[in-house]
């Protein structure tokens, strides 16, 4: 059985996978960033002993999906969680003799979807629309990883020169106009009310809320700016799109020919648009089966 581990910042989830790739068992924990690495390592050391007593010491692997930088087991850098050079995989590997890799999220959510997904494009970009803003790119199947690189970074692709102050330290990142929390904010201060989770704006929406509907038009309009780009770049089969983002479908569409007659070069593109259909699990399951897709 393998153990796929995503930890977000605001959740610790956790898989058992039976070998035919099953989830078997769902944990989800709830934290804040006053969790230091070593609350998160107690708990995930805690939750996994748990699991090997009730399945017989059967796991394989663990596979963790975390938010920022890797580098050869060591978890470097996330901008949210105080994460310096944390060496997540040699201390849980001495903790519990298993086998243990990292990987940044937004890959590990990618892996997921070739994995588990319904799609079949062997050339595609994932990109995550949640708090943040991630991505991943698939090339013949398999996800590009490097250590301690930072790929596909979409979120903090500029957008607006001398823009919105960044989490990142740049100014003007995509990620400040496009992610869920961005949103968030906006409708938050022009109504006037804290906005703390999507379900409030999906309640607004519902509603018909004219504010509601004016502020996600404008995040529609920067994420085809944005997907407009990566075209320009890879011109991938399809852009997959998941993240709390995911779960608002019913109320965007891409309409890609208005995506390509104002943003992309290449008008004879054949890129797809589309919405994940794995929710959240799909960082779970990329996590579990890290080793073989990158
Ligand atoms: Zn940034």
């Amino acid at each position: 059985m393998y153990i796929g581990i995503d930890i977000g910042g605001s959740h610790i989830a956790i898989g058992l996978f039976n070998n035919e790739k099953i989830m078997i068992k769902k944990i989800v924990k709830d934290i804040n960033n006053t969790y230091s690495c070593d609350d998160i390592l107690e708990y995930i050391i805690l939750t996994i002993e748990e699991i090997q007593k009730e399945y017989s010491n059967s796991i394989i692997s663990i596979g963790i999906g975390v938010p920022g930088i890797v580098s050869n087991g060591v978890w470097v850098k996330a901008n949210y969680l105080k994460i310096n050079n944390f060496p997540i995989c040699k201390k849980l590997q001495e903790e519990l003799k298993i086998n243990v890799y990292v990987e940044n999220d937004s890959n590990c959510a990618a892996i997921g979807e070739i994995v588990k997904g319904k799609t079949s494009y062997n050339n595609a970009v994932f990109i995550t629309v949640g708090s943040g803003i991630g991505g991943a790119i698939i090339i013949d199947n398999k996800v590009i990883c490097r250590d301690n690189s930072a790929i596909a970074e979409f979120g903090h692709v500029n957008y607006e020169r001398n823009g919105l102050k960044c989490s990142c330290g740049n100014n003007g990142c995509f990620s400040q106009y496009a992610s869920m929390k961005a949103l968030r904010k906006r409708i938050s201060d022009k109504l006037n009310i804290p906005i703390v989770n999507n379900n409030q704006v999906l309640e607004l929406l519902k509603n018909n809320n004219e504010i509601a509907k004016e502020e996600l038009a404008k995040q529609i309009e920067c994420l085809k700016v944005l997907f407009g780009n990566i075209i320009n770049i890879l011109d991938p089969e399809a852009i997959i799109i998941g993240g709390g983002f995911a779960y608002f479908k019913e109320y965007f569409n891409f309409d890609f020919d208005n995506t390509k007659d104002k943003y992309v070069y290449n008008k004879n593109s054949t890129c797809k648009i589309i919405v994940t259909d794995l929710g959240n699990d799909a960082g779970i399951i990329g996590a579990a089966f890290q080793k073989t897709y990158r």
